[in-house]
């Protein structure tokens, strides 16, 4: 069986592990893919920032606890979060520098990334460089 173009289906003649018919078959075919890939990481990136900016916004709000059903009316997307932590077993969701805690009830709380009387050596990028200089043992899991 010939093989047939990635891009165009046209049959392949020539060498076996040729995979378009032409150079501009391959340099189409690139240019989707590029395309597509970068439409993916902007619309991430979109979905990211949006999110970020809505629990910006009501972190300046008097009251930062909200419903799930507030916080979805205002635009937040639950699916994107660039972070996601276990906090006094409640879960931490953070987009950049503002998050959520997550209750058990409908309740949502705003928080910002470096929480007061948090040490900045606490922070995981500066752990990371703590270790990386032997300054900082990571903790073992208990068996
Ligand atoms: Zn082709």
């Amino acid at each position: 069986m010939r093989k047939k173009c990635l891009d165009c289906g046209d049959p392949i003649s020539g060498r076996t592990d040729k995979k378009f018919c032409t150079d501009m078959c391959r340099n189409a075919y690139h240019n989707k893919y590029n395309g597509y890939r970068n439409a993916m990481i902007r619309y991430v990136n979109h979905k990211l920032r949006k999110n970020r900016h809505i629990l910006a916004e009501l972190s300046k709000a008097k009251t930062t606890e909200l419903t799930r059903e507030e916080l979805s009316f205002n635009g937040y997307d639950w699916q994107y979060f660039t972070e996601e932590r276990l906090q006094n077993s409640l879960v931490n969701r953070f987009c950049y520098d503002y998050g959520i805690e997550i209750g058990d009830d409908e309740l949502v709380r705003v928080i910002p990334r470096a929480l007061k009387g948090t040490r900045k050596s606490h922070d995981p990028v500066n752990l990371v460089a703590a270790e990386a200089m032997g300054k900082y043992e990571p903790a073992k899991a208990a068996d």
